[in-house]
């Protein structure tokens, strides 16, 4: 077999580009199908810019270039962060708090405030009284600042945190986690939560971790 012929087979055997692609602008069909555009042949009215545009699906919510927008927005996006390393210690951010001292049922909690000494003290802020501290471990946290929902992308950080056993001192609190994301979990099912099946099944994901569950 010549060069010039392993060439050409390998040409034809490389994966026909889809219409839509752009190797251009290195945005494929593909990645903006979820954010409201795909390619095809007709005439419509973008949600955004509120322009008509052709050459997209009939279902098209958006033109090409406010798909792309939304894409980068979405790419964007604060995520949840298991742990509490890199987070913010100048201003306020939502977490999953292990409260440590707390003789109330609920030992982990939703909080908004600032972190401190390594995820083990969470200042909350308070709007109508003083702020405290808590003592305990920063699970997870998300820059953002409205409160956030309970999603499938919080409890993959809650359960990569249980994972961690080297830089969090869970001592026996990650039982108490988990027993926690399990009835926050089967609680998003009774909700009729909409991802509830994908939370749930995140949250089992915590069983296949190796820790002590001896309640002692
Ligand atoms: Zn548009």
């Amino acid at each position: 077999m010549t060069e010039a012929w392993a060439g050409r087979t390998f040409r034809n055997a490389a994966p026909l580009t889809l219409r839509g692609d752009n190797p251009v602008d290195g945005y494929s069909a593909e990645d903006l199908r979820g954010h409201g555009w795909a390619p095809g042949g007709y005439m419509g009215t973008c949600q955004d810019c509120v322009e008509v545009h052709v050459g997209g699906d009939k279902r098209c919510r958006r033109c090409r270039a406010c798909a792309i927008k939304a894409l980068e927005a979405s790419r964007n996006r604060p995520r949840w962060q298991s742990g509490h390393k890199g987070i913010p210690t100048d201003r306020p951010v939502w977490a999953y708090f292990y409260w440590s001292g707390s003789s109330e049922d609920e030992d982990i909690m939703l909080l908004h405030g600032i972190s401190d000494e390594g995820g083990e003290v969470f200042t909350v802020q308070h709007e109508r009284v003083r702020d405290w501290d808590r003592y305990g471990h920063v699970i997870c946290w998300i820059d953002v600042e409205e409160r956030p929902a309970l999603s499938v992308e919080a409890v993959d950080a809650i359960v990569a945190a249980l994972a961690d056993q080297r830089s969090i001192h869970w001592s026996c609190a990650d039982h108490i986690v988990e027993d926690w994301l399990h009835q926050t979990a089967l609680q998003a099912v009774v909700d009729g939560h909409r991802d509830a099946t994908r939370i749930a099944a995140a949250a089992l994901k915590s069983r296949e971790l190796d820790f002590s569950r001896y309640y002692g």
